[in-house]
Formats: C-alpha cells, structure tokens, sequence
C-alpha cells in the first residue's frame, strides 16, 4: 500500500500544496515550477557552463560601420 502524504512542501515557496493530482508536483503550481527551471538556467545552482564570448554576441552584421 502506498502511503503518499496528501500534501508536500514547494521546494520553490515553501507553501504546503497538493500532493495528489498535482501535475506541476513536486511544486505547487506551474509557476513555481517554471521559477525553480529558472534557477537551473541562471546557474544559481552552480552549474557549470559555457562563459558567453564576444563571438557568441557577433551574430549580427550590425557591426559593420565601413558603408
Ligand atoms: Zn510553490
């Protein structure tokens, strides 16, 4: 037998939510769950990731001034 509990703690609010027929779980709502993937992105976990360059920048050819 299973013994969900009928509520859990946001990892992104701290609120108690629902537990069951909770599709955004392990989050309350959608929004904290978008907030909690936003955090991974920013790198506020510590992710290691590629430094943005220049060259990542120059993808337009605004930078042309010789016309
Ligand atoms: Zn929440």
């Amino acid at each position: 037998m299973s013994r969900e509990p009928a509520t859990m703690t946001c990892p992104t609010c701290r609120k108690r939510a629902a537990f069951r027929d909770n599709p955004f779980r392990p989050f309350c709502s959608e929004r904290c769950r978008l907030i909690d993937l936003g955090k991974w992105a920013s790198g506020a976990y510590g992710i290691p990731g590629e430094p943005v360059g220049p060259e990542h920048l120059a993808g337009t050819d605004d930078a042309h001034d010789e016309a």
